[in-house]
């Protein structure tokens, strides 16, 4: 039997996903679900968002083959530049998509959660873009680490509500935002930075990044004459970068896909974020999905060295794709993937994000022949980790 990749309709991918939702979010939750993909295939709604992807965010974004990388591994290494984005990474592609959603639903507020502010970042901007009211709920602790983008989000004219309860990180914030959704249904739109939550989120941030193979096809095209790399390598917290670099090429199994998830201090230290080996089936955020618990359900903290990998879970599709093998999971530590980027600023002039870091940490444990064409999704860039950088090295 043909195995689906992509999301049925009612969100399921295999036996994940789906909707888990409180009962006051019904009909809200209903409304998006019967109109996203009728609004997102309008023409005029494909044409705004098409055209605020290439003159704002900078689409296309440079796919680039890496000589030097290339040489040391001892294969075709082309990079996907992401990281040259409006705002530094691959989450705008989602936000703008989502902001015109919230439009045409005809939503005056804004809500979104964010851990690192990454996410928080990309909905603040879009939000000033369109003229829309936000607010950001983000754990009081994250609000400490990440003074930056708190900075940053104010500036851009959101509101940064801190959310008090459990451990005061991510999964706090999101149920503060869904609480606060809970309150303002009818107005209120709920922009989510991830592959994950009920659906149709999964599947609907997986089209809005799904620009990033798209592009991909026609740029190995002019590249190589052909269309489909040997690999494609991402890093995975929820999913979206990955979701979006393999989105065209799920039904091609000749195109390995290769997803890497943060090991932490190391996958039996207690202190990890590898979600696919340590996770067990449970529902997190509405979904049904592979997370890190404790026998009796509790969420266990995860941790990784960059803030964008540590959720306790992955999206519906990534652990569908983890469950049939269509993908390979592998993982780096702190350790390997701050090497890695490393060697990618020495190498190619190029400082990437801590999250992005961890894909080009499986270089070295892939073995590659001379003609394998090789895409990692360079998701973002390292300015907003440059005091972990800076720490780690002791570059002082
Ligand atoms: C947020 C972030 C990630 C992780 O999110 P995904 O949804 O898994 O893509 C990866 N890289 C960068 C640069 C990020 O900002």
């Amino acid at each position: 039997m043909k195995i689906a990749y992509h999301a049925d309709s009612k969100g399921y991918y295999g036996e994940f996903g789906g909707s888990f939702v409180p009962e006051m979010l019904y009909p809200n939750v209903e409304e998006l679900q019967k109109n996203y993909l009728k609004i997102m295939h309008e023409t005029s709604f494909k044409k705004e968002f098409h055209s605020l992807l290439k003159d704002y965010v900078g689409r296309p974004s440079p796919l680039y083959f890496a000589k030097r990388l290339s040489k040391k591994y001892q294969t075709k290494i082309y990079l996907k530049r992401e990281d040259l984005n409006h705002t530094g990474a691959h989450k705008i592609n989602n936000t703008i998509g989502q902001i015109l959603m919230a439009k045409r639903l005809g939503k005056k507020r804004i809500i979104a959660e964010t851990g690192a502010g990454q996410h928080g970042v990309a909905t603040a901007t879009v939000c000033a873009l369109i003229g829309m009211d936000c607010t950001v709920y983000m754990g009081e602790i994250d609000i400490a680490r990440q003074a930056p983008n708190v900075a940053r989000m104010k500036m851009l004219g959101a509101k940064v509500v801190p959310a008090l309860s459990g451990s005061k990180t991510l999964k706090d914030a999101t149920n503060e935002a869904i609480r606060a959704w809970i309150n303002n249904p009818v107005d209120t739109y709920y922009i989510i930075g991830s592959v994950v939550g009920f659906h149709p989120y999964p599947d609907m941030v997986a089209r809005f990044q799904s620009v990033i193979s798209e592009e991909m096809k026609w740029q190995l095209k002019e590249h190589e004459g052909t269309e489909n790399p040997n690999y494609i390598i991402a890093c995975v917290g929820g999913g979206s970068n990955a979701s979006g670099a393999f989105y065209h090429y799920l039904d091609n199994k000749n195109v390995k896909l290769v997803a890497v998830e943060a090991a932490g201090k190391g996958v039996d230290t207690g202190q990890s974020a590898a979600t696919s080996i340590l996770g067990k089936e449970g529902v997190i955020h509405g979904s049904k999905t592979l997370l890190m618990q404790t026998n009796d359900g509790q969420i266990i903290e995860p941790y990784s060295i960059s803030a964008g990998l540590d959720y306790p879970g992955i999206g519906p599709q990534h652990a569908h794709l983890f469950k049939t093998g269509r993908a390979e999971f592998l993982n780096a530590t702190d350790d390997e993937a701050m090497q890695a980027g490393l060697e990618l600023c020495k190498l190619e002039g190029i400082i990437p994000a801590i999250e992005t870091s961890h894909a080009l940490a499986v270089l070295s444990k892939i073995k590659f022949s001379k003609e394998d064409i090789v895409v990692v999704n360079l998701s973002g860039r390292g300015d907003k980790d440059l005091n972990t950088y800076i720490d780690y090295f002791n570059l002082k």
